[in-house]
């Protein structure tokens, strides 16, 4: 039988001179040559794509769109927040060297840190919030990089983030944040001066609750390392995701304020209702750190965190009871969200480790979503009754 030569051949004709109004989804694990000085030219860093786990251009272009919205020189995609966290943490760091983490800090985060780095002969100091309201004293010679979060899950509490980078350039560390909470729309920490931005893109920056990505954004210096470290551990984005993500980026700046005007109303109501022990919000007078959210925020995003009160019984009663926020984990996306933190970011925490990342065994995290801020209220009334 002759086989179909020219069926697996792919057609060029249809796809010369094509403009798409919108980004074309570049489907392919390679790249095809004219010739071997092409080769030659791509090698020698003369344009042109090789191989999608190097670079790809639906990936490349929605690399571009989250520069621009950190306003970074440049921004790097990768499959998901951790492989963005672990591919950073690989370019950047060596067996002896110190790595200086938020005590509070992302579940996987703390995780990778303390089950792989320190393996691999990383030294991980974690430092409580209040230490980073002197962040030069929490360096030593040895620390090579500071990696924190601001605003912190779930309590939002959030870190001075110029006086962090400020400390850290004076002595030659780097500082790395993670950027998911506030979104570049409501805090652009580059400006601030820190080294590198990094996001869990699967939550803000999507949008949707569909895709499952993570952002790198820095100078080139630096975004160039660490995309040398993502071709070796191979952890870059799909050509599909990555069109999805650039399509939830287009509505990113709108969702966002919307976020952030129904999660105030909302924090404001329970802050109001004395059925509630305690509502956190960095939008809130009544937040520790709301001075510190004012001075380096431009909105206070979409997360509030209220403590019922009654322990965790009483909590796990108003997380059944509710019918419009869905029970999930995650946060970010269109559908608004509740999760218990103990039952997720903080599962089997002693006492201690609660008191420490500044938990209660009744707190109930909200992610506000684009519904009716009257509906999402009604719920939550209903719910705490
Ligand atoms: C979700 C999340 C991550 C991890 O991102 P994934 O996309 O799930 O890998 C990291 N940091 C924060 C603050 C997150 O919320």
């Amino acid at each position: 039988m002759k086989l179909p030569t020219r069926l697996v051949q792919r057609a060029k004709a249809p796809l010369a001179n094509v403009d798409s109004l919108t980004l074309p989804i570049y489907e392919t694990t390679t790249f095809v040559f004219d010739s071997a000085k092409q080769v030659c030219d791509y090698n020698e860093g003369r344009g042109r794509y090789l191989y999608s786990r190097y670079e790809n251009p639906t990936v490349v272009a929605v690399e571009q769109t989250l520069a621009a919205l950190e306003g970074a020189e440049a921004a790097i995609l990768l499959s998901s927040g951790q492989a963005a966290t672990s591919t950073a943490l690989l370019a950047l760091v060596s067996a002896g060297d110190e790595v200086v983490c938020s005590a509070a800090i992302y579940g996987g985060t703390l995780h990778l840190l303390t089950e792989i780095f320190a393996r691999l002969g990383v030294v991980v100091r974690f430092a409580r919030v209040e230490a980073f309201r002197e962040p030069e004293k929490l360096l030593t010679d040895r620390t090579r990089l500071v990696w924190f979060e601001s605003p912190i899950n779930p309590t939002l509490r959030c870190i001075d983030i110029a006086a962090v980078a400020r400390a850290c350039r004076t002595r030659n560390v780097l500082s790395v944040i993670d950027n998911t909470f506030a979104s570049p729309v409501n805090q652009q920490p580059l400006a601030l001066g820190v080294n590198l931005v990094m996001h869990s893109a699967t939550k803000y920056l999507n949008g949707h609750t569909d895709v499952t990505a993570g952002v790198l954004a820095g100078d080139s210096a630096l975004i160039g390392q660490i995309e040398k470290a993502r071709r070796r551990v191979g952890g870059i984005i799909d050509p599909q995701p990555a069109y999805a993500l650039g399509r939830g980026l287009k509505t990113l700046a709108v969702r966002v304020e919307r976020q952030n005007a129904t999660a105030m109303a909302v924090a404001e109501w329970l802050s109001r209702d004395r059925r509630v022990a305690a509502v956190y919000h960095p939008g809130l007078p009544s937040h520790p750190d709301h001075e510190i959210a004012k001075r380096q925020m431009r909105g206070f995003g979409g997360m509030v965190c209220v403590d019922v009160g009654g322990g965790y019984d009483r909590a796990a009663r108003f997380f059944d009871r509710l019918q419009l926020f869905q029970r999930a984990a995650s946060l970010g996306g269109v559908e608004s969200l509740c999760s218990l933190p103990v039952l997720t970011s903080q599962w089997g925490h002693t006492d201690e480790e609660l008191r420490e990342a500044g938990v209660t065994r009744s707190m109930a995290r909200l992610s506000i979503g684009l519904e009716d801020p009257d509906d999402l209220i009604a719920d939550l009334d209903q719910a705490l009754t």
